[in-house]
């Protein structure tokens, strides 16, 4: 197929390698210079052009909304438009109604996901246009899925989101609690990691949390982006997400605090803040 990338950063410039390597022909475009083996193009309007599909991976709102009328513009009528990035559901729905073959596509897995071709994908749209996408899915991720309907894909990446900033929330608070009290925290997070509290980021993120490492990884930038989206979300779905709110307002005095650029993991040092 021939592929139109539009947004080269740390997950589209991956993900847009594996579908050269996949065979499609992609012409990717950034603002700002990157090296890419598929062919550059100087425009949106140029890499659309001649598109079956069009991609974005933008950081967040805003700049969807500022490409989506140069793609509209240039690429063919028919031209499938899938969108990887993180953005607010309302967004998305608003795309769709602009753009026949929408699909809303945010990911999951990190940067190490979408070099190692393993991500997750959260997808929502029609059930053609997700058959019509499976062999870019393919190329870029294991897991699959068509949610529901316009901006559906955004939803289920919202409650991901819920999901991780809490877990990431409480995993502080244990490790405060146990350091606070003197036990061997280490060895308490590996029993923790053996009983039902086990899970990816307690496998993943203990060492490094009890190192106080927190080199990114997923920056508390975009974290504080995605809670956001989680808030809107549930006010768009009309329900209360209290948990949701409470991790908000962690994730949003960590970026208050200057912590902006670490790992989300870098939620300990606000909870520890907490207790100093
Ligand atoms: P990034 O900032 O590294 O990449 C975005 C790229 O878009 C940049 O290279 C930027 O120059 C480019 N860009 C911005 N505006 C543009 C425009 N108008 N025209 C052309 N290019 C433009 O961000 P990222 O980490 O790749 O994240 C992209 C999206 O994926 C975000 O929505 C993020 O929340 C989501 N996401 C990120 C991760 C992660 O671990 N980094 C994981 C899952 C989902």
């Amino acid at each position: 197929m021939k592929i139109g990338f539009i947004g080269l950063g740390v997950m589209g410039r991956p993900m847009a390698g594996h579908l050269v390597r996949a065979e499609h022909e992609v012409t990717g475009h950034d603002l700002s210079p990157v090296d890419f083996e598929g062919a550059l193009a100087g425009s949106v309007a140029e890499a659309v052009r001649d598109a079956d599909v069009v991609i974005t991976m933008l950081p967040a709102d805003p700049q969807v909304e500022a490409v989506f009328p140069e793609i509209s513009a240039n690429a063919p009528q028919d031209a499938l438009y899938i969108d990887f990035s993180t953005i607010t559901p309302q967004t998305s729905q608003k795309l769709a109604q602009q753009w026949k073959r929408t699909l809303d596509a945010p990911v999951s897995g990190g940067e190490k996901g979408a070099i190692d071709a393993v991500l997750s994908i959260m997808a929502g749209g029609s059930a053609a246009d997700f058959a019509a996408a499976q062999p870019v899915f393919e190329a870029v991720a294991t897991t699959y899925r068509l949610v529901g309907g316009p901006g559906a894909g955004q939803y289920v990446k919202a409650a991901n989101q819920l999901v991780v900033g809490g877990t990431y929330a409480l995993l502080a608070e244990a490790i405060v609690l146990m350091e606070a009290a003197g036990v061997d925290a280490a060895a308490g997070l590996d029993v923790l990691a053996g009983g039902l509290a086990a899970g990816r980021i307690l496998d993943l993120k203990r060492t490094s949390m009890l190192a106080r490492d927190f080199r990114p990884g997923f920056r508390i930038d975009l974290h504080h982006k995605d809670m956001g989206i989680v808030l809107d979300a549930a006010r768009g779905a009309g329900v209360a997400v209290p948990m949701g709110a409470l991790t908000a307002q962690l994730v949003a005095s960590a970026r208050a605090q200057g912590y902006g650029g670490l790992d989300h993991s870098a939620l300990l040092k606000v909870v520890e803040g907490l207790s100093r």
